[in-house]
């Protein structure tokens, strides 16, 4: 692995890289098949990554004809790995013995151990034989849909076929690691203005965002538009904001601190809620949610935005879905990819017939919107939200912090990449942006 670190630092070409022999085994982040029953019986905020998370050596798979080996320099933390490290809301091995059950290729997947992380930046090393696009050298960034393109189901939207998984949660060989092993089709053009941890940030939320707030599969945000954002400096929320700014829409961000919602006003959002301080209980208890806080949330909006949301960015779930239905303005969308705090949803249902609201689900992106959130990161017109960064071995740390909420937008982690700030090869577009590039990563400093 040394050699191949050394020849991608000075800068090795292509066919210099693809000369160096691949190892039999690489470094990664996994948890354990014999491991599921590790936290039986605890409550969810006790089960701890920084137990069922090893980073241990584990063999190279053999390459398919449709993928490619990729160095990784760096990757993050996803809520998905929180998922997959406390084994919730279901051990994921049970995705990865469906997926050998499907294919020749599949079977390498279903293995006793499972290779976390649906995010990563590096190198190619390898493509398998029918890879056309890309070639060993290649600086790339890698998104998560993870789809079986002979499948007639995936040729409208890939979201829409029938095994579309999310790369390195619901397949194995993910991005926590210092190689992975991914379909060609996962592969976009690397930002050259970024450093490899910022690089790697971005992917699966960003483009999660993308979907859900520029692109026709989503709500198309328009000029004016008033959009409540959840969480609007989390993994998610942070890129959510930058898109409803950069198509005229007004943000209005819900974040649970003075210092978040600090950053939020360093990002350019204007209206900032922050539920702590103002003391939202939409639950009175277990069972029984209050009508007159809905209100009053929706009175504060109305204070700051001039109006009620046209769209709101659903994903903390069962805490907010009742809130969120009923500040919608007549006529708009609650769209929601999630239910972080719970996904047996309940909300007052003539809230959404009689206002004629739509609630819309939405998954992660295809390929087509995955690369366009890729393209609006390499013109600086959306900015990585990098705010801290650990190494592979602190993996499980990593997932603690975004399991506890204590982080703000992504946490980064070196993986081959031997310290922060490397991998920039564009430093002018780098001083054009300037301070914009970090605001998240001043923030935690
Ligand atoms: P983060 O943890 O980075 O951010 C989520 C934010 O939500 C937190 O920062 C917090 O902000 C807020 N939040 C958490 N709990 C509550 C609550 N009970 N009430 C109100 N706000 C809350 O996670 P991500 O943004 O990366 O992901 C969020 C969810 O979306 C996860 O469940 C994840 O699995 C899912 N997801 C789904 C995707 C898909 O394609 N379907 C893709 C990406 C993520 P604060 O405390 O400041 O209010």
């Amino acid at each position: 692995m040394r050699e191949i670190l050394d020849a991608i630092s000075t800068g090795a070409s292509g066919p210099d890289l693809a000369a160096l022999p691949l190892p039999e085994t690489f470094r990664a982040a996994t948890v354990r098949k014999d491991e599921v029953e590790l936290f039986a019986g605890l409550p969810s905020e006790d089960k701890d990554p920084r137990k069922s998370v090893h980073v241990s050596y584990v063999p190279l798979p053999e390459l398919a004809p449709d993928e490619a080996v990729v160095a990784v320099m760096a990757s993050a933390i996803n809520f998905n790995t929180v998922w997959t490290s406390i084994f919730e809301p279901l051990p994921t091995f049970l995705f990865l013995e469906r997926l050998g059950r499907e294919s020749v290729w599949g079977k390498r997947h279903d293995l006793p151990y499972h290779i976390i992380g649906s995010d990563a930046c590096g190198v190619v090393l390898r493509t398998g034989s029918a890879v056309r696009n890309w070639k060993p050298g290649d600086r790339v960034t890698i998104h998560c849909n993870y789809v079986d393109d002979q499948d007639p189901s995936a040729h409208d939207d890939s979201m829409l076929a029938v095994n579309q998984r999310i790369w390195g949660f619901e397949s194995n060989f993910g991005g926590l690691a210092d190689l992975t092993v991914v379909k060609a089709n996962q592969l976009m053009p690397k930002p050259a203005h970024l450093t490899w941890e910022e690089a790697a940030c971005n992917a699966l939320t960003n483009s999660t965002s993308y979907r859900m707030l520029a692109s026709p599969n989503g709500c198309l945000v328009q000029q004016g538009q008033i959009v409540l954002v959840w969480g609007a400096s989390g993994g998610l929320g942070g890129y959510a904001c930058q898109y409803v700014l950069n198509g005229g829409g007004i943000p209005v961000g819900v974040v649970s601190s003075p210092e978040k919602a600090e950053m939020l006003r360093d990002l350019g959002v204007e209206a900032v809620i922050d539920r702590k301080t103002e003391g939202y209980r939409f639950w009175r208890d277990e069972r029984t949610q209050d009508p007159a806080e809905w209100r009053r949330f929706g009175k504060r909006i109305r204070e700051l935005a001039g109006g009620d949301p046209d769209i709101v960015f659903e994903h903390p779930g069962r805490q907010t879905m009742g809130a969120s239905v009923f500040v919608t303005r007549r006529g708009g969308t609650v769209i929601t990819c999630a239910a972080t705090s719970g996904y047996m949803i309940e909300y007052d249902n003539r809230y959404l017939w009689m206002s004629l609201k739509t609630i819309k689900g939405s998954h992660f992106a295809n390929y087509r919107e995955a690369w366009e959130a890729n393209r609006l990161i390499c013109q600086g017109r959306i900015q990585p939200i990098l705010s801290s960064v650990y190494r592979l071995e602190e993996t499980g740390e990593a997932a603690f912090q975004v399991h506890h909420n204590l982080h703000e937008g992504k946490i980064g982690v070196l993986c081959l990449a031997p310290e922060e700030g490397l991998g920039v090869t564009d430093t002018e577009m780098r001083e054009r942006l300037g301070d914009r590039l970090t605001v998240f990563r001043r923030h935690e400093a």
